[in-house]
This record gives C-alpha cells, structure tokens and sequence, in this order.
C-alpha cells in the first residue's frame, strides 16, 4: 500500500472527522492534508538537500502534520520524544545533516531557541504561521517520498553508548501495512475506528497504532505521558477513548490490569488487543480474556529493523491456558524466519538457534553507520535479512521466542542495550568500570543493578566517607539473601540498613547513588537508570579478561 494515498483518499472521503486526539487537541483528516501540504513545500522552499527532518515533541498532532510534511517534501522525518534527555537528542541531531529542526515542544538546551546543533528551530509558532499559508502550493505526488528511499528513521539503544538509525523506506512501511490493518481483525472492522496510542512517537511500535490507524480511515486517540503516570487520570482516558483497537506493551496492559475497574463495562468498543515489543505472559492474556470477553488477543513479534513485527498469532484461551509460553506467531506474507546455529547454518525443525528475518519489511540499514549495517543486515538472494540477536525455534511454522543472545534487554517494554548504560556510566567522572545486570521476576526483567568500581579519586572520597567497597561475590551473596521474593526490588542503601555493624553507612551509600543517577539522567532516559547501584572493590574477571556477568548475575557477554 501507498500510505500516503490512502491518507489523502481518507481526508478527501471524511474531510471533517478527527484523525488524531491528544488531551484537549484535536486534528480533522481534512487539517492533516492541507497543512502538512503547505509545511511540505514551506520545507521544500528552505531546505536545498533532501536530508532526513527531525520531528521533537510529544502527543500532539502537529506532530503528525511535521511526519508527514517531511515525506510529502521528500525526506525522511525522525521523531524525537521529550523523554529522550538532552545529551542523546544533541546526538540525534547533530547525526542528521538537515538545517532544521521542526519542534511542538521547548529544546531546553537551546539557549537562544533559534538554534539548536547549529539547525534552525521550527516552533510552534512558525508551524501554525506555515499552515496558515494559503500561498504555499501543495507538492505533487512526484515529489512525495519514493517507494525505495527512507521513509521514517528511529533512533534505538546502540551498544556503543550512541543511539542507531533504524532507517525504514516507504515499501517497507506499505508491506507492513498491508498485514497489519488483517490483524485481529478485518481490515473493514477497522474502517473508521478509535486506535489507543500508548508508545511514544520515537518508539517503533508507535507505527503499529498510527499508521494502521491512518491506513484504516481511524482516530487516533493518544495517552500523554502524564496521563500514563496518573492512574486515575489514566482510567479516565480510555473510558474517554471509547477506543475498539488497543495498541501497547504487554507491561502497559498489566498496569492497567492491577486496576479491577479495567474492563469490557470500561472499554465497551474494544474489539482487539495487539501486542509487540516483549513477552506477552500466559497470565496477562488470561486476565484480558477474562475481563474483556468481546475482544480478541494477538501476539506479534518484530524489531524496528523490520518494521514493527513480522509474526503474528491469535491468542486462544487453550493457548492461554497452556503451560508452556505463548508462541510469537506466523510470518507476514513477504517474510521468511530462519533459525540460524552459530555458523550461521539453518537448523532443523524445533532446534534453537538466532532468529534471522528475510523479507520486503526489513529495513536498508542504520543511518550512515556503514559497519554496524554490515554485521547486521545482509542479503539472500534478493531479499534483505536482518541477525535479529533474538533465539527461537520453529514448530509447525509456528516462531517461538527464547530471549536474546546479547546484552538487549526489553524493560517495561523498553528495548535496551546493556551497554549502552555501561559505557554511559563510565562517561562519569567518579567511575572506572560498570557492568549493568537485569534482575528477573516472573520471566521477565523487573529493574537494573548496577556494579560500579569507582577511580581512585572517588574511592578515597569514598573510603573517607566510610562507604565499605564490597567483594564481587559478597555482593552478589547479598543480593541474592535480599532480593529473594517477597522482599522486592531494593533500594540502593537497603542492604546497607540490613549490614549495620557490617561497614556500611547506608546514608552516605544512598548518597551516591542518587548523585550517580543524577549526572546519568544528562545522557540517558529515565528507564535506562538502574534502580540500585552496588560498589565494588574491583570488577570479577572472566579467563579471557571480560568482565564476569555470569558472577553477578548475568548472562556470559
Ligand atoms: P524493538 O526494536 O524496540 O521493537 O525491540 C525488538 C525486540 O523486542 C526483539 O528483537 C525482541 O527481542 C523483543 N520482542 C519483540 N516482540 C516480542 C514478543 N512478542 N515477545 C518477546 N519479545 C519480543
């Protein structure tokens, strides 16, 4: 599908109805085509190369006007959220030659507010100026975006401590549309429906409401961050929402879960769950089978290097009721999953091994980062596949997921790279080595310990504080005593308050933990933060001089 036909044959049908609804914002089909044409050739008149736009802001539908001006202009938007800090904005930013930057939200470290890394800043002023503009004449569809150049880029974690470009053309984005307006239910079911928006526009599975929304001729109605933060105001909101599709992670349908007031009686309308991003538990399922009788549950599996997802799966209530996991799903028409052994061989049937993706959704690669796209996309045939890192094996056609074989990990739904935090935490002036663990509960990651090993500065201000430097393997003893269910996560300086007598001043301890996540917050977002930091005398080394995951807790890196 051509997405941007559809739209304009959606605002050309139902001119008047609302195409997107944030908090007290509202945009009709019809405001989304004019504006976004007149913002295109605005751009097109500034902007001489046709260099990826950056879009920064949060649930509001001028955003989706500055998405789809950039395509109609020709060039590929990459959308920024506000929970993105600073530091990897700058670096986002400065990655992109573009000489603007169009914002619905303030750049705080812009000082001016004219410029921001040297890019001139579109604000909300410029934008309602620009779309008021009857003068500026809508670009044909010659000049739209062509089916093999990039049509959206989204930053995810890099191991390297730097964000990646996940770089997706207008085909990729079509083939997915094609399978997703079937999912759950019929593509005519969906025709003019309500689409429930929880992730934000930086995040891939945001592209599953949106444009699956857009392709259906739908209102897209989003969740605010804030309204996600406030339990009441978030009950409210769906009740509001009268929403049929329901679009999120499986970790967000638990929240809302905990409450008995979230069901069918709330969200009359709703007709399918759709999941992406993590493990969807047998239980989660269960409960929504049980609460919301009138709708079905579909599990779906997928990168942001191929679009979204790629397999999908109608949770049953003997699915649900099974004991073992739930299967990630069928392939998409256009794609094929192999399960590749270390050699990069195919293994047989029910053996585990790398998911590997081949097919019309996988992207060109990440943005101007030619080595990282070589080790991870290549070619069979003439199709283009992807080293998805993830295990798996096949059964019957069916996929179904193991975990990973890196150091990604999925947390609250949040795709992260291990060492990203790592070599962000090292960045801090007081520390010279980090490993990040996941702590598990239930099968999946419930928060992040850090194991530091401060410089020699810190540590004798550590010592004079009276802050005890811990053994690796007394840490992780402790660790373990304390983190046994029941007792919960801890907080730096609880197994401290437990120590007394043991060398700890739990006070001090609290101290600098908070001071070390406080210089983090400048390079990384909060969900990337771990909960607890413990300080180690020196770092357990494996034979081979890695830093030994698997003593503290860890998978082998
Ligand atoms: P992202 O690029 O943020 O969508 O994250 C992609 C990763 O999320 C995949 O490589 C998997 O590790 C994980 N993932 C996606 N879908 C599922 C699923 N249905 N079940 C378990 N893990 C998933």
């Amino acid at each position: 599908m051509n997405i941007l036909e559809k739209i304009r044959e959606h605002a050309y049908l139902t001119p008047e109805r609302t195409v997107m609804i944030c908090g007290s914002r509202r945009l009709t089909w019809q405001q989304l085509w004019t504006w976004s044409d007149r913002l295109a050739a605005w751009i097109a008149a500034v902007e001489q190369d046709k260099a990826p736009v950056a879009v920064y802001g949060h649930k509001n539908p001028w955003m989706l006007v500055c998405f789809l001006a950039c395509v109609k202009s020709g060039r590929a938007y990459c959308p920024i959220d506000i929970s993105v800090p600073d530091e990897r904005v700058k670096m986002i930013l400065e990655a992109l030659p573009s000489g603007i930057v169009l914002t619905t939200e303030t750049l705080q470290f812009a000082a001016d507010q004219e410029t921001a890394c040297g890019k001139r800043i579109i604000g909300c002023r410029d934008l309602e100026e620009i779309f008021q503009r009857e003068d500026l004449e809508a670009p044909g569809a010659d000049q739209w975006v062509k089916s093999d150049e990039t049509y959206y880029i989204i930053f995810t974690s890099g191991s390297t401590g730097t964000p990646k470009g996940v770089q997706i053309t207008a085909d990729c984005l079509g083939h997915y549309l094609d399978w997703s307006v079937g999912l759950g239910t019929s593509p005519e079911q969906k025709a003019g429906q309500v689409f429930l928006n929880q992730a934000p526009f930086s995040f891939d599975l945001s592209v599953m409401d949106l444009y699956t929304c857009l392709a259906c001729g739908g209102t897209l109605f989003c969740l605010e961050k804030q309204v996600q933060a406030d339990y009441g105001r978030l009950l409210e909101s769906l009740e509001v929402s009268e929403a049929n599709v329901w679009v999120s992670t499986p970790s967000f349908a638990d929240v809302c879960l905990s409450d008995p007031k979230f069901d069918q009686k709330l969200l009359p309308g709703l007709q399918v769950f759709l999941f992406c991003g993590e493990t969807l538990g047998n239980r989660t399922a269960r409960k929504l089978q049980e609460r919301f009788p009138g709708a079905v549950v579909v599990n779906t599996y997928g990168p942001t290097e191929s679009t979204v997802a790629v397999t999908d799966v109608l949770v049953t209530p003997e699915l649900a009721a099974a004991d073992h996991a739930l299967p990630v799903g069928r392939t998409k028409p256009g794609t094929r999953i192999e399960i590749h052994d270390t050699d990069g061989k195919s293994v047989p049937e029910g053996e585990k091994g790398e998911i590997i993706i081949i097919g019309d959704t996988v992207s060109t690669g990440y943005y101007r980062q030619e080595e990282l796209t070589k080790k991870a996309f290549f070619t069979v045939g003439e199709s283009r596949a992807y080293h998805t890192g993830d295990e798996g094996y096949l059964r019957d056609g069916m996929l179904y997921y193991c975990g990973r074989i890196d150091l990604q990990i999925k947390l609250h739904g949040y795709r992260i790279e291990l060492e990203d935090i790592e070599n962000n935490i090292r960045r801090l002036p007081q520390i010279s080595h980090a490993v990040v663990i996941p702590n598990q509960r239930g099968g999946k990651v419930s928060s992040l310990t850090a194991y530091v090993v401060l410089n020699e500065h810190a540590r004798k201000l550590q010592e004079d504080c009276g802050i005890g430097l811990q053994t690796a393997e007394s840490a992780v003893v402790q660790e373990k005593q304390f983190s046994s269910p029941g007792t919960g996560d801890l907080q730096s300086g609880a197994v401290s308050e437990k120590q007394s007598g043991g060398g700890y001043i739990p006070e001090d301890e609290k101290v600098m933990s908070a001071r070390l996540k406080e210089c983090l917050a400048a390079f990384l977002p909060s969900y990337m933060i771990p909960k607890k930091f413990v300080f180690l005398n020196q770092m357990p080394m494996t034979n081979n001089g890695k830093a030994d995951r698997k003593l503290l807790g860890g998978k082998k890196a």
